[in-house]
Protein backbone atom coordinates (compact mmCIF):
# COMPACT_ATOMS: atom_id res chain seq x y z
CA UNK A 1 0.00 0.00 0.00
CA UNK A 2 0.73 3.63 -0.93
CA UNK A 3 2.83 5.27 2.08
CA UNK A 4 -0.15 7.51 2.86
CA UNK A 5 -2.17 4.91 3.39
CA UNK A 6 -0.16 2.99 5.39
CA UNK A 7 -0.20 5.71 8.05
CA UNK A 8 -4.19 6.61 7.84
CA UNK A 9 -4.33 2.34 8.41
CA UNK A 10 -1.78 2.69 11.56
CA UNK A 11 -3.91 5.72 12.34
CA UNK A 12 -7.00 3.95 12.54
CA UNK A 13 -5.82 1.39 14.17
CA UNK A 14 -4.30 3.29 17.33
CA UNK A 15 -7.48 4.77 17.84
CA UNK A 16 -9.38 1.45 18.01
CA UNK A 17 -6.65 0.46 20.45
CA UNK A 18 -6.91 3.89 22.59
CA UNK A 19 -10.18 4.09 24.31
CA UNK A 20 -10.97 8.07 24.96
CA UNK A 21 -13.15 7.06 27.81
CA UNK A 22 -13.65 4.95 30.52
CA UNK A 23 -16.44 1.63 30.28
CA UNK A 24 -19.63 3.93 31.15
CA UNK A 25 -19.98 1.40 34.01
CA UNK A 26 -16.89 1.62 35.69
CA UNK A 27 -16.55 3.23 38.78
CA UNK A 28 -13.44 5.09 38.89
CA UNK A 29 -10.75 6.46 41.33
CA UNK A 30 -7.41 7.98 41.61
CA UNK A 31 -5.36 7.59 44.83
CA UNK A 32 -6.81 5.47 47.63
CA UNK A 33 -9.00 6.77 50.74
CA UNK A 34 -5.91 5.54 53.13
CA UNK A 35 -3.19 7.87 51.52
CA UNK A 36 -5.52 10.61 52.07
CA UNK A 37 -5.93 9.87 55.66
CA UNK A 38 -2.06 9.83 55.99
CA UNK A 39 -1.92 13.31 54.44
CA UNK A 40 -1.01 12.47 50.84
CA UNK A 41 -2.74 15.39 49.81
CA UNK A 42 -0.32 17.00 46.96
CA UNK A 43 -2.40 16.72 43.51
CA UNK A 44 -1.85 13.44 41.30
CA UNK A 45 -4.14 14.16 38.46
CA UNK A 46 -5.64 17.29 36.66
CA UNK A 47 -9.36 17.10 36.66
CA UNK A 48 -8.69 17.66 32.88
CA UNK A 49 -8.05 13.91 33.57
CA UNK A 50 -10.06 12.70 35.52
CA UNK A 51 -13.17 13.90 33.94
CA UNK A 52 -12.43 11.56 30.96
CA UNK A 53 -13.60 8.82 33.44
CA UNK A 54 -16.82 10.22 34.31
CA UNK A 55 -18.84 13.38 34.58
CA UNK A 56 -20.50 12.34 38.22
CA UNK A 57 -18.30 12.04 41.72
CA UNK A 58 -16.92 13.52 44.66
CA UNK A 59 -13.51 13.60 46.48
CA UNK A 60 -11.25 16.88 47.35
CA UNK A 61 -8.70 19.38 45.76
CA UNK A 62 -4.56 19.88 45.97
CA UNK A 63 -3.50 20.67 49.42
CA UNK A 64 -6.90 19.12 50.91
CA UNK A 65 -8.37 22.52 49.87
CA UNK A 66 -12.39 22.17 50.50
CA UNK A 67 -14.68 19.37 49.87
CA UNK A 68 -15.04 18.14 45.85
CA UNK A 69 -18.54 17.29 43.93
CA UNK A 70 -18.53 17.11 40.61
CA UNK A 71 -22.52 17.17 38.49
CA UNK A 72 -23.36 17.50 35.18
CA UNK A 73 -19.83 17.15 34.14
CA UNK A 74 -18.54 20.23 36.50
CA UNK A 75 -15.96 20.51 39.40
CA UNK A 76 -17.43 22.34 42.72
CA UNK A 77 -15.23 23.48 45.48
CA UNK A 78 -16.87 24.10 48.56
CA UNK A 79 -13.98 25.69 50.68
CA UNK A 80 -14.04 26.00 54.82
CA UNK A 81 -15.38 29.64 54.40
CA UNK A 82 -18.65 27.87 53.10
CA UNK A 83 -18.17 29.49 49.05
CA UNK A 84 -18.63 27.48 46.74
CA UNK A 85 -16.16 27.90 43.22
CA UNK A 86 -16.25 26.15 40.09
CA UNK A 87 -12.93 24.49 38.91
CA UNK A 88 -10.80 24.92 35.99
CA UNK A 89 -9.59 21.46 34.25
CA UNK A 90 -5.50 22.22 35.09
CA UNK A 91 -6.91 21.96 39.10
CA UNK A 92 -5.69 18.65 40.59
CA UNK A 93 -7.04 16.39 42.93
CA UNK A 94 -5.28 13.79 45.38
CA UNK A 95 -8.00 11.94 45.63
CA UNK A 96 -11.49 11.26 43.57
CA UNK A 97 -13.97 9.00 42.79
CA UNK A 98 -16.45 9.00 39.89
CA UNK A 99 -18.38 7.58 37.43
CA UNK A 100 -20.49 8.39 33.55
CA UNK A 101 -23.84 8.60 35.59
CA UNK A 102 -26.42 7.26 34.00
CA UNK A 103 -29.85 6.03 35.51
CA UNK A 104 -30.80 2.29 36.09
CA UNK A 105 -33.95 3.53 37.90
CA UNK A 106 -35.67 6.07 40.21
CA UNK A 107 -37.88 5.96 42.81
CA UNK A 108 -39.73 8.93 45.10
CA UNK A 109 -39.24 9.34 48.91
CA UNK A 110 -40.23 11.61 51.47
CA UNK A 111 -39.19 12.23 55.47
CA UNK A 112 -36.31 10.08 55.82
CA UNK A 113 -33.50 10.49 58.11
CA UNK A 114 -29.93 9.60 57.34
CA UNK A 115 -30.31 6.26 58.77
CA UNK A 116 -33.63 5.29 57.23
CA UNK A 117 -32.71 6.01 53.58
CA UNK A 118 -28.97 3.77 54.33
CA UNK A 119 -31.36 1.30 55.50
CA UNK A 120 -33.92 1.60 52.50
CA UNK A 121 -31.35 1.86 50.03
CA UNK A 122 -29.65 -1.91 51.54
CA UNK A 123 -33.15 -3.43 51.68
CA UNK A 124 -34.64 -1.98 48.43
CA UNK A 125 -32.63 -0.63 45.91
CA UNK A 126 -28.68 -0.82 46.01
CA UNK A 127 -29.25 -4.65 47.07
CA UNK A 128 -25.90 -6.09 45.50
CA UNK A 129 -23.74 -5.87 48.49
CA UNK A 130 -20.47 -6.34 46.43
CA UNK A 131 -21.47 -4.46 43.71
CA UNK A 132 -20.30 -0.30 43.47
CA UNK A 133 -23.08 2.08 43.48
CA UNK A 134 -23.14 5.73 42.38
CA UNK A 135 -26.58 7.48 43.39
CA UNK A 136 -27.86 11.23 43.92
CA UNK A 137 -31.11 12.63 45.80
CA UNK A 138 -32.15 15.15 44.17
CA UNK A 139 -34.55 17.29 45.85
CA UNK A 140 -35.83 19.95 49.12
CA UNK A 141 -34.32 18.33 52.64
CA UNK A 142 -35.44 19.16 55.69
CA UNK A 143 -32.13 19.86 57.21
CA UNK A 144 -28.26 18.98 55.92
CA UNK A 145 -25.33 18.80 58.18
CA UNK A 146 -21.96 19.48 56.26
CA UNK A 147 -18.73 20.21 56.80
CA UNK A 148 -15.38 20.80 54.79
CA UNK A 149 -11.95 21.10 55.29
CA UNK A 150 -9.25 24.04 55.60
CA UNK A 151 -6.56 23.75 53.12
CA UNK A 152 -3.24 22.24 54.10
CA UNK A 153 0.32 23.31 54.47
CA UNK A 154 3.88 20.64 54.07
CA UNK A 155 4.42 18.77 56.20
CA UNK A 156 0.71 17.74 56.21
CA UNK A 157 -1.75 16.38 59.48
CA UNK A 158 -3.15 13.33 59.19
CA UNK A 159 -6.58 13.45 58.07
CA UNK A 160 -7.80 12.92 61.75
CA UNK A 161 -6.17 15.87 63.02
CA UNK A 162 -7.16 17.96 59.95
CA UNK A 163 -11.29 17.63 60.89
CA UNK A 164 -10.59 18.41 64.15
CA UNK A 165 -10.69 21.96 62.78
CA UNK A 166 -13.44 21.50 60.18
CA UNK A 167 -15.94 23.67 59.06
CA UNK A 168 -19.64 22.58 59.94
CA UNK A 169 -22.29 23.94 58.38
CA UNK A 170 -26.17 23.69 59.35
CA UNK A 171 -29.28 24.29 56.52
CA UNK A 172 -33.23 23.73 56.69
CA UNK A 173 -35.59 23.58 54.05
CA UNK A 174 -33.00 23.42 51.15
CA UNK A 175 -33.02 22.18 48.07
CA UNK A 176 -30.07 20.53 45.79
CA UNK A 177 -28.83 17.31 44.93
CA UNK A 178 -26.64 14.59 47.34
CA UNK A 179 -23.68 12.93 44.75
CA UNK A 180 -23.05 9.66 46.42
CA UNK A 181 -21.35 5.88 46.38
CA UNK A 182 -21.88 2.97 47.84
CA UNK A 183 -18.85 0.73 48.09
CA UNK A 184 -18.22 -2.66 48.66
CA UNK A 185 -16.79 -3.39 51.93
CA UNK A 186 -13.91 -5.42 50.60
CA UNK A 187 -12.86 -2.06 49.13
CA UNK A 188 -11.85 -0.82 52.57
CA UNK A 189 -8.55 0.59 52.51
CA UNK A 190 -8.70 1.73 48.70
CA UNK A 191 -11.89 3.23 48.86
CA UNK A 192 -14.65 4.50 51.71
CA UNK A 193 -16.55 1.56 52.17
CA UNK A 194 -20.63 1.76 52.53
CA UNK A 195 -22.18 5.28 52.00
CA UNK A 196 -20.36 8.29 51.22
CA UNK A 197 -22.14 11.54 50.33
CA UNK A 198 -21.45 15.07 49.63
CA UNK A 199 -24.11 17.94 48.71
CA UNK A 200 -24.68 20.76 46.39
CA UNK A 201 -27.39 22.77 46.54
CA UNK A 202 -29.42 23.80 43.52
CA UNK A 203 -28.25 27.37 42.92
CA UNK A 204 -24.61 26.03 43.36
CA UNK A 205 -23.66 28.37 46.64
CA UNK A 206 -23.64 26.02 49.72
CA UNK A 207 -22.38 22.23 49.56
CA UNK A 208 -19.80 19.83 51.38
CA UNK A 209 -19.57 16.73 52.62
CA UNK A 210 -22.63 15.18 54.78
CA UNK A 211 -22.79 14.27 57.98
CA UNK A 212 -26.53 14.62 58.49
CA UNK A 213 -29.79 15.31 56.38
CA UNK A 214 -33.15 14.28 56.73
CA UNK A 215 -35.24 14.34 53.43
CA UNK A 216 -37.93 16.61 52.67
CA UNK A 217 -39.37 14.84 49.37
CA UNK A 218 -36.72 13.83 46.79
CA UNK A 219 -36.32 11.49 43.61
CA UNK A 220 -33.36 8.94 44.18
CA UNK A 221 -31.96 7.85 41.12
CA UNK A 222 -28.74 4.90 40.95
CA UNK A 223 -26.55 3.93 38.52
CA UNK A 224 -24.69 0.05 39.67
CA UNK A 225 -21.24 -0.23 38.89
CA UNK A 226 -19.81 -3.37 36.75
CA UNK A 227 -16.06 -2.56 37.93
CA UNK A 228 -13.79 -0.58 39.14
CA UNK A 229 -10.56 1.11 38.25
CA UNK A 230 -7.56 2.36 40.28
CA UNK A 231 -5.42 4.90 39.03
CA UNK A 232 -1.97 4.39 41.30
CA UNK A 233 -0.22 7.63 41.41
CA UNK A 234 3.50 8.42 40.19
CA UNK A 235 3.86 10.58 42.86
CA UNK A 236 6.88 10.06 45.49
CA UNK A 237 4.37 11.08 49.08
CA UNK A 238 2.41 8.07 47.57
CA UNK A 239 5.35 6.11 47.30
CA UNK A 240 6.77 6.14 50.50
CA UNK A 241 3.26 6.19 52.84
CA UNK A 242 2.55 3.13 54.83
CA UNK A 243 -0.35 1.68 53.59
CA UNK A 244 -0.13 -1.40 55.72
CA UNK A 245 -1.74 -0.11 58.71
CA UNK A 246 -5.11 -0.67 59.32
CA UNK A 247 -7.14 2.58 59.33
CA UNK A 248 -10.83 1.76 59.81
CA UNK A 249 -11.14 3.90 63.14
CA UNK A 250 -9.35 6.62 61.40
CA UNK A 251 -11.70 6.72 58.90
CA UNK A 252 -14.83 6.49 60.99
CA UNK A 253 -13.78 9.47 62.38
CA UNK A 254 -13.31 11.55 59.32
CA UNK A 255 -16.15 10.53 57.20
CA UNK A 256 -18.77 9.91 59.71
ZN1 LIG B 1 -16.39 13.22 51.71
Amino acid sequence: MKPSRFFLSLFLALCLMTPAFADRDTVSQFSTIDALLAGVYDGVATFGEALLRGDFGLGTVNELYGELIILDGVCYQVRADGTVHVLPEEETTPFVMLTFFESDGAREVAGLKLAELKTMLDSKILTKSNSPYAFRVKGTFQKLKLRSVAKQRKPYPPLAEVVKTQSIFTFEELEGTIVAFKTPAYLGGVSVPGYHLHFLSKDRTRGGHVLDLQIKSAEIEWDEGDSFFLQIPDDPDFQKVNLEKERSNELDTVER
